[in-house]
């Protein structure tokens, strides 16, 4: 099962970009002078790579994560490694492609890579033994999996009222608003934040799980007084609420109130989720599979949360997440994102990829038959892009 060829593409969307209602706090909105403080954070770009046996087998991988950058870390550094290796030695090749690219990497575009490879790999793997890849991770623990809605990124509290209804009666038990107003409008901003998440706990009840955005756009000090303020509405998890790197200061948090702390869409391999235990520092860890290391990485991770009694909920929807969540009991469901407009960048892969789960009532099922990932990538309709091999 000799690996004989590597090809990557970068799919850029060249369609129209959907913008109106989409606000929400970054990193950047802590600092002054910034006009667009979302910018570096919408990505209107997806890197797909494919890797090919001797024997023809194709698995499929995906980065959403700096597409540009991670093609050129494949094409240049990452596939020579993997060439005429044998494809189903998932384990030494990710250690391979990790410890090669230890002086230049270890966390960002280059486990993005790793990752895109590694996710092929095991596509691979569930086509060579014709079983999806959630059955050679463990299996089902779960008939379905709940998925919460992720949008809602509107600060209009009518819309959001409007939208929340109707999530609830598609079936939903959970779902996710963004903080609109950033740190630099204090305390009248922050009352604008609460007011939104009031309206959504009050227009789904309390069967409905609610959880809170802040996508690393908050401080120490402003999230504390927030967590404080949220407690009435109990949300489901606050998450981001610090930039990554502040593994301490969610310690604090976490020291601080009873509403779970969640993060780690922005964390990489086992070494960083290992930190964030030793801290004590997280409820719940938000791992991508396309970013974290890909399922050789994910699998570890969700043994070790599950010792300590933390959850796993990874970013975003997603085959590559999906068959994660199924397959552990450290995750108790998975965020959807719908197939909508372009809007943030979060949607593209929609316009990807076959294959996909949908929601129904609520839940994303994951077919026993359909081997590895279960992907294909689409031929038609490609017109909005611009695909550079
Ligand atoms: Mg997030």
């Amino acid at each position: 099962m000799k690996i004989q060829h590597i090809k990557t593409k970068l799919y850029q969307w060249q369609g129209p970009v959907k913008t109106s209602d989409t606000i929400f706090a970054t990193p950047l909105s802590l600092l002054p002078f910034q006009q667009d403080a979302q910018a570096p954070f919408r990505f209107f770009s997806w890197l797909v790579v494919e890797i090919e046996t001797e024997d023809g087998v194709v698995g499929i991988g995906n980065a959403g994560l700096c597409p540009d950058i991670t093609k050129q870390i494949i094409d240049t550094k990452l596939a020579p490694l993997l060439l005429h290796e044998n494809a189903l030695n998932t384990e030494y090749l990710y250690e391979k492609m990790y410890r090669s690219s230890i002086a230049y990497g270890r966390k960002g575009a280059v486990l993005a890579a790793i990752s895109a490879l590694d996710i092929a790999l095991w596509d691979i793997k569930g086509k060579v033994l014709q079983q999806p890849v959630f059955v050679l991770l463990g299996g089902r623990t779960k008939e379905a999996i709940p998925a919460y809605y992720s949008r809602l990124y509107t600060r209009d509290l009518d819309s959001l009222q409007q939208e929340a209804a109707e999530y609830k009666t598609q079936g939903f038990k959970g779902m996710k608003l963004r903080c609109g107003y950033p740190i630099t409008e204090g305390l009248t901003g922050m009352k604008k934040n609460v007011e939104m998440v009031r309206v959504v706990r009050e227009t789904v009840g309390d069967d409905v799980d609610v959880m809170v955005e802040a996508y690393m756009g908050f401080n120490l000090a402003y999230a504390k007084r927030f967590l404080h303020a949220l407690e009435p509405y109990q949300p489901r998890w606050v998450e981001e609420l610090l930039i990554p790197d502040e593994i301490h200061n969610f310690a604090k948090l976490r020291q601080y109130t009873d509403i779970p702390i969640s993060s780690g869409e922005h964390e990489y391999t086992r070494y960083g989720f290992h930190d964030l235990l030793q801290a004590q520092a997280l409820d719940i860890f938000q791992f991508d599979t396309n970013r974290v290391g890909g399922f050789t990485e994910a699998q570890k991770i969700c043994i070790m949360a599950q010792v300590h009694g933390v959850e796993v909920i990874p970013h975003g929807g997603q085959m590559h997440n999906l068959h994660v969540v199924m397959s552990s009991f450290a995750c108790p469901m998975a965020e959807y994102f719908p197939q909508t407009d372009i809007e943030v960048g979060n949607e593209m892969f929609w316009y990807i990829f076959d294959g996909e789960a949908i929601a129904d009532d609520g839940k994303l099922q994951l077919d026993d038959r359909k081997p590895g990932v279960g992907l294909t990538l689409k031929n038609d309709h490609l017109e909005n892009f611009n695909i550079i091999e």
